[in-house]
């Protein structure tokens, strides 16, 4: 039997009645067994988490009126997609639960001038549960059998809210049991992505951009034939279109090549989507709503082999760099230990490493606790944070075939000032962190360099 394809439509494809519609029209579209996964509806998130933020001010007045304007958001995408009737009526009692549980949380968190991240978890799932909620009613009301699907029964996490970690094995067995009978009565799941639950109930997130993860969890647990993240660009791009304006699609690029982008700041794809579809080898393939006719791109264990050199390149902005250098870590074992002791003791991950006998450098995306790092850094070594860096990083199988390559790539930034090199032991990836400023130049003649002149990969 060939498993389901998994459908994950993002925030811009739920964005409003007529995008929606679009996605009832690619759903009714596609044979077979199908499973709908939606972001929340576009902007719907950040929304939800400004509110929140509003509600630790004590402002009972700014947060009804935040809520009061998704509510009509909401309404508008309703009514127009619905005419009055018993299926609006009942779409709209369901919304409200939803609605007024949001409404309860904020109202606590202003009374009490502060939101945990378990209540900041349960306002930002409001948006997957309504969006979710819409398109289920939507493809029933266009007779295409539809079964809404709470998520919070189906993906069980560990309590790290706002980044919480799926339990795999029940989440497995979860997902087996909310949604295979469903799909046995021929029905179509629909379930928010982002969203999920601890074992205990309690409503949590998978960190923003979760929703290509959910999908891909959701591909593994039913031995999805394909995971299908449908999205605003043309597939995965050679580069950030937002830097790069002449990006162009990728046709074929492996899991790991996938992996690396992502993890390295390609958004187009949460960096853990790609871990259950490599579980259970199943292909992902990134899709264009507005231009469901283009191929897109496919991602799959193995790259064709392709004539272009590297698969693409990635760039994160606005990182921050923390280089300590003690004279003590010459040979001293421990030291390193130490060091990473402390970003583990604040919860800060480090993206890109590179050390020499006296100093370790480390990139950090996320520098909100640098204060605190810094003061239990300077117990043991000298400390010096530098802000507004970035990382670029070239990403491609070939690297690890071809010694020559890493150089084009070095070579291809001129006299761009590099802060620091490196290439880990996978060796598909060489990375470089330059100063914030320097990404437009360096993007620009990289892609230049790789993928202008050799014209489009099809
Ligand atoms: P969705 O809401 O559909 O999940 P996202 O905003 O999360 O969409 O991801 C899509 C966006 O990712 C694109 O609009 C694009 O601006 C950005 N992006 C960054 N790097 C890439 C890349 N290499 N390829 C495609 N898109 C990219
Ligand atoms: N809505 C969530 C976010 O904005 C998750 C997602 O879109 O994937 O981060
Ligand atoms: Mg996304």
């Amino acid at each position: 039997m060939i498993g389901p394809v998994v459908m994950k439509f993002g925030g811009t494809s739920v964005g409003g009645a007529t995008a929606m519609l679009q996605v009832a029209r690619i759903v009714s579209r596609t044979t077979g067994d199908r499973v709908v996964v939606v972001s929340a509806m576009s902007g719907v998130t950040d929304a939800l988490l400004a509110a929140g933020a509003a509600a630790c001010s004590g402002d009972a007045g700014d947060v009804a009126a935040r809520v009061a304007f998704l509510e009509a958001r909401h309404r508008a995408a309703v009514d127009a997609l619905f005419p009055s009737g018993t299926a609006a009526r009942e779409l709209w009692t369901d919304i409200a639960v939803h609605l007024e549980d949001l409404r309860a949380v904020l109202r606590s968190a202003a009374v009490l001038r502060e939101v945990t991240p378990r209540g900041l978890d349960r306002v930002a799932a409001v948006g997957e549960l309504l969006s979710s909620r819409i398109i289920a009613a939507l493809l029933g009301s266009q007779g295409i059998a539809a079964r809404w699907v709470d998520a919070r029964c189906a993906v069980l996490t560990d309590a790290n809210f706002g980044a919480a970690q799926p339990l795999a094995e029940r989440t497995h067995l979860a997902i087996s049991r909310e949604m295979r009978p469903v799909l046995a009565t021929d029905e179509i799941p629909v379930v928010g992505g982002f969203v999920g639950a601890t074992e205990a109930g309690v409503t949590t997130t998978l960190g923003r951009g979760g929703s290509d993860y959910s999908a891909a969890l959701i591909g593994e647990a039913l031995e999805a034939c394909e995971i299908q993240i449908w999205t605003d660009v043309d597939g995965m791009l050679t580069a950030d279109p937002r830097v790069v304006a002449d990006a162009q699609p990728v046709a074929h690029l492996s899991f790991d090549e996938a992996s690396e982008l992502a993890y390295f700041g390609a958004k187009v794809l949460h960096p853990s989507t790609i871990i259950p579809a490599i579980a259970r080898n199943i292909p992902v393939r990134i899709l264009n709503t507005a231009r469901p006719e283009n191929p897109g791109s496919v991602i799959t264990a193995r790259r064709s082999p392709g004539f272009r050199p590297l698969a693409a390149i990635a760039c994160k902005r606005h990182v921050t760099v923390v280089n300590v250098t003690s004279t003590r870590m010459l040979l001293a074992h421990g030291f390193l230990r130490r060091v990473f002791e402390v970003f583990e003791r604040h919860a800060t991950s480090v993206d890109v490493v590179t050390t020499s006998e006296i100093s370790v450098s480390m990139t950090l995306d996320d520098d909100r606790r640098i204060a605190a790092i810094e003061r239990d850094l300077a117990e043991f070594a000298t400390v010096q944070v530098e802000r507004e860096l970035a990382i670029v990083s070239a990403v491609g199988d070939n690297l690890r075939a071809d010694p020559a390559l890493a150089v084009s790539v070095i070579a291809a930034f001129g006299r761009l000032p590099l802060r620091m090199v490196s290439q880990a032991a996978s060796r598909r990836n060489v990375t470089v962190v330059l100063d914030d400023a320097d990404v437009a130049a360096a993007m620009s003649r990289l892609h230049a360099e790789f993928f202008s002149t050799v014209g489009v990969e099809r």
